[in-house]
């Protein structure tokens, strides 16, 4: 066999949120491939790096005092622990805020503009004259020009689905400051995909007419062809590459105050990643990337960024002089139960809760392995199953093998396996018959069809535990005369044990090493099935894995669904608060009295007597005033009421009124709202704060 070299990478992730179990089908399907390819005895490189740049990392940055140094740094430690405990193993995790990743997305971008691939323009957007910054689409907000509903994101309608532009929105505000955009104009730096050379080439790379294999799978060079178009009709529009100041990112050479846009330097991060590693190890960067480079380079990613890997990216690369990606591997997206990762639900779980309530990551990546098929399908993970799954395969099937066999070497053999002229033609036979399954199990893994090396693989297993089952050298045991046969039929089951863990080691990679010890062996590659263990000292055995039990799961999703409630509950409540104060039709509702509740439901609420000690306008807010108020706290508290069409704030300052203390802080568009102050309103118009009788002081409580 030729020795492959092959440089992998997975989808690098946004430094502004967790890993969940949506994304670790990718890093588990990537890790699997990678660790197979590496027991074949290729040289295999696998790199990635968080995606650390653009508006939504600075303004979070911003929002909690801290550099966005600070939190990608932060948040890559909580990325790289994360995936360690799935054993997801990278030779290199870098950042794209790297000197590597910088100097390659510089150079990336001179090469492109002396190829007359980049133009400038002036283009207008919405603006932000109280931040003083452009708005992405996502940071402007508004109603919907087609059904009216209000607070809808700048690019489409969450309520009606409509899609339109920012400027679209009617009563648009800023999502970062609440303020009016206005429009201005500004130069843009463009990557003109429409021009004709970009055009031919991504028609010919997509299709697989210039490379020796085709670089998409067929469904994803179909969606190529629809986003390109027929033959001469170039439906590529070009690519706005640059962003304004302010922003996190990489400034462009020879633009002051303009800055790459994230998804610019994003994929060039596969490049900064492998560089470091390059240094690290001596490993020539240009064997890889030169453009006639005879190795190999794999892109996994989500079917949902095919557009950056399959245009862009091979775009840029091929027009600056690199070569393109062998192949990009796309995969579906994971659902739970049959439905979307859902917080309300309890099935969006993050990678920590995972590891905190059922501790095995294995178990995950056996039950992605057996659903994984290579194509861009969905995967669905359904608890029930996943449960079963793991306890009749992994547990039932494979790793009873080795714990009815074990034992008897041990005591009886003092720990050394049957020698090879002892074995007997049955026991040959078997074992030479799960080795001649290697070949279909490895091309399984090639194909990225781990679901069939694992049925594969389960079908031997059952052949593995019949022989076992027939042989019964627990009977055998307790014979006179069948010493030599029950060291055969062990030494055989462990054989078999063995050649399993080899097939299953890709996937199960913690749990092979502690075979390995089990079986006083070196690491185990793919070559070793050919070669029995036999005459060998084995050590004694010891638990290798336990039962999943379902009770794990279902406290893993109560505390999902739990850690969420509180919020959606006061989410609910101001909710019904704001509509209150300020709907004449909610009004009308209240003649219908509330049930009777005890005096203990009505003591919960903590009501106290309030100074109003500020009041004022808040900027973008039709109906709100933000109120500061003191309860005789040493801190006073931040209210956020819907009174603005009932009171002027100069004339509120100083006077008393009524608050719940107690009402779970809500976090709002314009800051946390710390209670909630009493109101009156009914069917007539008018808006009455109530105010206790002179002599009340704040912080006395109202019983
Ligand atoms: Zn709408």
């Amino acid at each position: 066999m030729t020795k492959r070299k092959i440089l992998v990478t997975s989808a690098l992730p946004y430094a502004n949120g967790s890993i969940h179990l949506g994304h670790l089908v990718e890093y588990i399907q990537t890790d699997i491939w990678v660790r197979f390819q590496k027991m074949r005895g290729h040289e295999v490189h696998y790199v990635c790096a968080d995606d650390t740049h653009g508006t939504p990392i600075m303004l979070r940055a911003e929002k909690e005092g801290i550099t966005p140094e600070q939190l990608i740094a932060r948040v890559w430690q909580e990325h790289y622990d994360d995936f360690k405990s799935f054993h997801v193993e990278f030779d290199n995790y870098g950042s794209t805020n790297s000197n590597e990743t910088r100097e390659y997305s510089q150079s990336i971008y001179l090469k492109l503009k002396n190829a007359n691939l980049i133009e400038v323009r002036s283009i207008e957007q919405y603006y932000d004259p109280v931040k003083n910054m452009f708005l992405p689409d996502r940071f402007i907000k508004g109603e919907c020009p087609k059904c009216a509903a209000k607070d809808q994101y700048g690019d489409n309608c969450e309520v009606c689905g409509a899609a339109y532009t920012p400027t679209d929105l009617k009563n648009p505000y800023s999502a970062v400051s609440g303020a009016k955009p206005e429009l201005r104009s500004s130069d843009h730096y463009f990557f003109k995909l429409s021009a004709d050379t970009c055009q031919q080439f991504l028609r010919g790379w997509t299709t697989g007419r210039l490379t020796k294999t085709p670089p998409l799978q067929q469904e994803a060079a179909n969606k190529m062809q629809e986003w390109l178009g027929a033959e001469g009709e170039n439906k590529l529009t070009d690519w706005d590459i640059s962003r304004d100041a302010p922003y996190f990112g990489f400034e462009i050479p020879d633009a002051p105050g303009k800055y790459f846009y994230v998804w610019l330097d994003a994929p060039v991060g596969y490049m900064g990643s492998f560089r470091q590693l390059c240094d690290a190890r001596q490993i020539d960067f240009d064997a890889f990337w030169k453009q006639d480079s005879d190795t190999e380079l794999y892109h996994f990613i989500g079917k949902d960024i095919l557009y950056f890997h399959a245009l862009f990216w091979p775009a840029m690369l091929q027009h600056a002089g690199f070569r393109t990606p062998t192949k990009l591997f796309a995969h579906g997206f994971l659902t739970v139960n049959g439905e979307k990762m859902s917080k309300s639900r309890g099935t969006f779980i993050t990678a920590r809760s995972y590891m905190d309530h059922i501790k095995n990551a294995e178990y995950l990546r056996y039950y992605y392995s057996a659903k994984l098929n290579g194509s861009m399908e969905d995967i669905d993970l359904s608890l029930d199953d996943f449960v079963a799954k793991v306890n009749s395969d992994l547990i039932g099937k494979y790793i009873n093998i080795a714990s009815r066999s074990a034992g008897f070497i041990s005591k009886q053999f003092d720990g050394v396996l049957a020698s090879q002229d002892t074995i007997e033609a049955n026991g040959t036979e078997l074992m030479n018959s799960f080795i001649s399954s290697s070949d279909l199990i490895a091309a399984a893994y090639e194909d990225r069809d781990y679901g069939k090396a694992v049925r594969e693989i389960m079908r031997l297993a059952d052949l593995a535990n019949e022989y076992v089952n027939v042989q019964a050298p627990w009977v055998l045991a307790k014979q006179d005369g069948q010493e030599q046969r029950l060291h055969v039929v062990c030494t055989v089951s462990l054989n078999l044990f063995r050649l399993l863990t080899i097939y299953l080691k890709p996937i199960l990679p913690k749990l092979a090493s502690q075979v390995e010890a089990f079986l006083n062996i070196g690491p185990l590659s793919w070559t070793d099935t050919a070669r029995p263990l036999l005459g060998h000292r084995i050590n004694a055995y010891s638990h290798l894995a336990t039962r999943l039990d379902p009770k794990l799961i279902e406290d893993m999703v109560a505390a999902n669904r739990e850690s969420l409630q509180p919020q959606a509950q006061s989410e609910q409540r101001h909710a019904a608060h704001q509509q209150h104060t300020a709907n004449k039709e909610v009004a009308k509702s209240s003649k219908d009295f509330e049930p009777f509740i005890g005096i203990e439901d009505f003591t919960k609420i903590d009501l106290r007597v309030a100074k109003i000690i500020n009041a004022e306008l808040v900027e973008g807010a039709e109906k709100l005033l933000r109120l500061t108020l003191d309860i005789g706290e040493g801190k006073p508290r931040t209210v956020f009421a819907g009174i603005k069409s009932a009171y002027d704030p100069e004339k509120l300052k100083g006077r008393l009124t009524v608050m719940v203390a107690n009402l779970t802080p809500r976090k709002m568009k314009f800051g946390l709202s710390e209670g909630m102050v009493l109101a009156a309103s009914g069917e007539t118009p008018g808006l009455f704060i109530l105010s206790p009788d002179e002599g009340a002081l704040p912080g006395m409580r109202v019983k």
